[in-house]
């Protein structure tokens, strides 16, 4: 419990926030975003990206551009080909992946489907027949996969992860067998933030001779990854979070192209075909990872994340993920200096190389406190039981904003 008055604590911290952001290599980047004077802290950027300024025009542009002028020609001119060179783009930018390997599609539920049902019936033939998952994974990870489960007659085995969210690799080990055709993780854990050793329990699902499936929503565009120098298996993740796709832009999906060929996805549609316009009997399909393609790709969905893409490549990865941890350490700093003497327990890793982009908070009250931070403008989001999630986007976030925020969540608790 701090002994210094309340007032100084709050002069120290919001000094220390100007100092912060006055040393931010990449500050000058918040510009490029669209503000508004409603919004005091936005700490909800790992959950929908703000919009960048250069988006608003990129969208008129398209209406009377590429849609309005080129109208149907644009297929030829650009949007059949939006998948892969898009995907492409996000491999270099983020995935640490060689071209062709990656493609956007479908939404991240819709893209897990596919590729877990791709990994287990690419295996069935061995006799595997076990999926490894974890109970803390993301509900759609979860669902999709006791979902395929039953419709496989496959065996899920379930790790429970301890009590700071993590899934150790020797948990993994222990779940493995020869009868285990996919591992299932994510990467960055949606509550905790903690950060999954992707590289050694990638390993250990290869070890059985398993394959590793990493759900990147919360890493794409907030921690440097390297899927090909770790020969992962298999990958998907959200557009919509830190690369700022806009609500429900499309996912992302990662096939290694060492399994083309081998891992058929089951919804075979007109656009994953070989020749779509040859319109012909059964279905071939696409040589490459056009194959994860079922129906029309969603092109309109596809144009904000350009511009997120572009400015996280001029920016680079590893600067962003410097300033990431700065920005989850600064929150921490603050939660322990303003909220701790309110029982509130940070219940992400202290560690910053342990964690992604955001700090999850957690205290019996944050429920109601949410609701009355966001009509004050301070917008981070609720996960139950009692999590308050403090988002922190690298690029559109400063210190400034982790410092107010976190100063009115102070201001809404009551002593207890
Ligand atoms: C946000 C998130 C999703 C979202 O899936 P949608 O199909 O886009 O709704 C999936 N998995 C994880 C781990 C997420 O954090």
């Amino acid at each position: 419990m701090s002994t210094a008055p309340l007032g100084s604590v709050r002069g120290d911290l919001a000094a220390r926030a100007a100092a912060l952001d006055a040393a931010d290599p990449l500050a000058e980047h918040r510009a490029a975003f669209v503000r508004t004077d409603g919004v005091v802290a936005y700490l909800d950027g790992n959950s929908l990206g703000r919009p960048l300024l250069a988006t608003r025009d990129r969208l008129a542009d398209f209406v009377g551009g590429a849609w309005g002028d080129r109208l149907i020609r644009s297929w030829d001119e650009g949007w059949m080909d939006a998948p892969t060179e898009l995907g492409d783009l996000i491999a270099r930018v983020c995935l640490g992946a060689a071209p062709g390997q990656t493609v956007v599609a479908d939404s991240t539920t819709v893209l897990l489907y596919k590729l877990v049902r791709a990994a287990v019936d690419g295996r069935a033939a061995d006799g595997r027949c076990e999926v490894v998952v974890d109970t803390d994974n993301f509900p759609t990870d979860r669902y999709v996969v006791e979902g395929i489960a039953a419709e496989r007659g496959l065996t899920l085995r379930w790790i429970t992860p301890d009590a700071g969210g993590a899934v150790t690799v020797d948990q993994v080990r222990d779940a493995v067998s020869e009868r285990t055709a996919l591992v299932l993780l994510s990467h960055v854990d949606y509550r905790s933030g903690r950060i999954a050793d992707l590289p050694a329990i990638t390993r250990v699902a290869h070890d059985v001779g398993a394959l590793a499936l990493w759900d990147l929503s919360h890493s794409a565009g907030s921690v440097e990854l390297s899927l090909d120098e770790h020969q992962v298996d298999l990958a998907v993740g959200c557009t919509y979070k830190y690369l700022n796709g806009g609500p429900g832009a499309p996912a992302f999906a990662y096939l290694a192209a060492r399994h083309h060929g081998r891992l058929p996805q089951p919804v075979q549609g007109w656009m994953g075909a070989a020749d779509p316009f040859a319109m012909g009997p059964g279905y071939q399909p696409a040589a490459g990872i056009r194959q994860l393609i079922s129906g029309t790709p969603p092109i309109v969905g596809m144009l904000p994340m350009r511009d997120m893409l572009a400015l996280v490549e001029r920016a680079g990865m590893p600067a962003l993920r410097r300033k990431s941890m700065a920005l989850t350490g600064f929150a921490i700093e603050v939660a322990d200096a303003l909220l701790a003497p309110y029982d509130v327990r940070v219940a992400s890793p202290r560690d910053p190389a342990a964690r992604g982009s955001h700090v999850m908070l957690e205290h019996p009250d944050f429920r109601a406190v949410t609701a009355a931070l966001w009509e004050r403008g301070v917008i981070p989001d609720f996960r139950p039981p009692h999590g308050l999630r403090v988002g922190l986007s690298p690029l559109s976030t400063s210190f400034a904003e982790v410092a107010a925020g976190l100063g009115q969540v102070a201001d809404l608790l009551t002593p207890r």
